[in-house]
């Protein structure tokens, strides 16, 4: 197992800012992701709330802005996932593709998107990639927040003909992605999964006559983090101080995870930098 003095879990906008200013500030540093650098702010179709980055930037292009901020300031990054963390003596021990021993940890693996369960006769038209595919027909998004508009604009952008399926007649997502869902042509319609029908070559919604060759779900996000235990006991991390400290100490949480209800690029870059700083006033005084 090889020893560090940091552990950055997540690569995304918190992960990469805590990583960079903790290598600024001369700290031993390692930062582990396990799919792609820049995280969710990748699925964006389009950013306009980031003071730091141009109006309309797509969320690809900040993603890949994060990334090259990475090479250019040359953080130790290691690829795989962390499944498991295990605090004992003091010390952090982490276990997945690569096993690292560390003095503090900063969490920021963001969040992940919910499952719903499905009837099994829907689960081979079941979307869930972030890829979009080629276009060839009609996808139905299920849900009507935030990153269900956002993810319609995108594949409506892709050539899709694109239906938005929600519950509620009261919809959670921001007027502009509403607004800009209207003027490209995303259909809405309500209902509940349970109404899906299996047509002849797809499945179709209740009194639709078209059919849909693909089912997408983003019925909201949920806190995506590897196992952790506190001295043999499962430990669920919450911030419980101002720079996002749990209750083990030297375990920081930064980002999404930190506060799943306030899901913006900004603050999780704010996050990532407090949470370096915490970090540091940590090891100087543990
Ligand atoms: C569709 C969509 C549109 C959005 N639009 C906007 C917008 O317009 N404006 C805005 O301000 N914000 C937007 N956001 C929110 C923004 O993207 C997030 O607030 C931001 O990305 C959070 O950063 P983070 O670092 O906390 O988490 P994330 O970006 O989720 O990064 C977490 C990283 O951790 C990695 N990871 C997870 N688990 C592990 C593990 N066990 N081991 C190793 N690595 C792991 C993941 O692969 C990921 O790269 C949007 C989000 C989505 C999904």
């Amino acid at each position: 197992m090889k020893d560090c003095v940091v552990a950055v879990v997540g690569g995304g906008p918190a992960g990469l800012c805590a990583a960079g200013q903790l290598q600024r500030m001369g700290v031993c540093t390692v930062l582990l992701e396990k799919h792609r650098l820049g995280g969710a702010v990748r699925l964006a179709h389009r950013l306009d709330n980031c003071p730091t980055m141009p109006h309309g930037t797509s969320g690809e292009e900040a993603a890949e802005l994060l990334a090259r901020f990475a090479l250019s300031a040359e953080l130790p990054i290691r690829a795989g996932e962390v499944r498991r963390i295990a605090y004992m003596e003091g010390r952090f021990h982490l276990y997945g593709n690569t096993e690292l021993r560390a003095k503090a940890v900063v969490l920021a693996t963001g969040l992940r998107d919910k499952v719903l369960k499905l009837p099994p006769s829907l689960h081979p038209f079941l979307w869930t990639s972030h890829e979009i595919p080629q276009a060839s027909g009609r996808v139905l998004i299920v849900g009507g927040g935030d990153v269900a508009f956002d993810r319609a604009l995108s594949w409506r952008k892709a050539g899709w003909d694109v239906t938005l399926f929600h519950r509620s007649a009261i919809l959670r997502a921001l007027p502009s992605l509403v607004q800009e869902a209207t003027r490209l042509g995303v259909h809405r319609c309500q209902g509940r999964i349970e109404d899906l029908r299996l047509s002849a070559s797809g499945f179709s919604i209740p009194d639709g006559m078209e059919t849909f060759q693909r089912l997408v779900i983003h019925i909201g996000r949920e806190p995506d983090v590897p196992e952790i235990t506190a001295d043999g006991e499962r430990f669920i991390p919450v911030a419980a101080g101002p720079d996002g400290e749990c209750r083990i100490k030297g375990l920081f949480l930064a980002g999404d995870l930190r506060h799943p209800e306030q899901r913006m690029l900004s603050l999780a870059l704010g996050d990532g930098m407090a949470a370096a700083l915490a970090c540091q006033r940590f090891l100087s005084d543990p």
